[in-house]
């Protein structure tokens, strides 16, 4: 049987459910939730703890503050969403969210998409408090994912960002999908700056060559405009790219008129 076609499916093991209703109930990803794009189910570890007080933590051994979840609970709980993802003929992947583990990027959410559309069934682990005993995610863990150099109070945010990422790229989901193709990093550049009515605000007018309807001159000036920011703002992004004959010259008039700015300046 085909899984292609069925919508995305996110299992998300969770204390917090009621969290995911940020994700559920509104803008995009709630409008492509009821048209049946993508499912979420969630999975509280209280409900396999095996212990009336329904805890899922404990002390760390060696001492030190905190808790840390115990393995047993999230071991139950994967297993009980890898069993149900079965029964519904789905391969199952089971990503846990960690600020130790591997950078979400524009490429990492693209081939996670590509995988949610043929079938496969994320179960996303939600750490909280110290995180999670390492012997679980030796056993059950297939990938680590964080979403950046810093240390949030749990995982249901990280999951809820990769989700979001992953939803607006499911075919159909956004109303124009050309304006997924625009965003930063598609291309591995920046975004061009945008604009709206009114023509002038607050003394600054909109870029000219915007209200002029010359399609062909927009669209170069918006390459050339997000390549400058790319070069301004993110470099790292520049060195790690080709560039196309159009915009190697963009970036060397971009190069010019700013040599011609510093100038002006009595820069040396
Ligand atoms: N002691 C852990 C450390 O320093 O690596 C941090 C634990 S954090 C307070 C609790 C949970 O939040 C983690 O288990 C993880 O699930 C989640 N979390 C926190 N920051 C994250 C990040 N940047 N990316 C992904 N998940 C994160």
């Amino acid at each position: 049987m085909s899984l292609a076609g069925k919508p995305a499916l996110f299992d998300c093991v969770t204390i917090f459910p009621e969290m995911f209703a940020a994700l559920t109930g509104a803008g995009i990803p709630r409008k492509a939730l009821e048209e049946g794009r993508w499912c979420f189910r969630a999975w509280n570890p209280r409900d396999f703890s095996g212990f009336t007080a329904r805890s899922v933590d404990d002390r760390p051994y060696g001492g030190g503050p905190g808790m840390v979840m115990r393995p047993g609970p999230l071991e139950a709980v994967i297993r009980a969403a890898q069993a149900r993802q079965a029964e519904e003929g789905r391969p199952s992947r089971v990503i846990c969210l960690s600020p130790q583990g591997a950078l979400l990027t524009h490429q990492r959410v693209m081939e996670l998409t590509r995988q949610a559309e043929a079938g496969t069934g994320f179960i996303l682990l939600c750490g909280r408090y110290e995180g999670i005993d390492e012997r679980l995610i030796a056993r059950m863990v297939e990938e680590e994912i964080s979403v950046g150099d810093f240390v949030l109070s749990g995982g249901e945010l990280p999951a809820m960002t990769l989700m979001d990422a992953v939803i607006r790229q499911l075919p159909g989901v956004l109303g124009d999908a050309a304006s997924a193709s625009e965003d930063s990093f598609v291309a591995g550049l920046l975004d061009c700056p945008h604009y709206t009515r009114p023509e002038e605000y607050q003394g600054q007018r909109v870029p000219e060559v915007l209200l002029s309807g010359n399609h062909a001159s927009i669209r170069r000036w918006r390459l050339k405009a997000a390549l400058a920011r790319t070069r301004e703002r993110r470099p790292d992004l520049l060195r790690n790219r080709a560039l196309s004959a159009e915009e190697t010259q963009l970036l060397a008039e971009i190069l010019r008129e700013e040599a011609h700015g510093k100038e002006q300046c009595g820069e040396h």
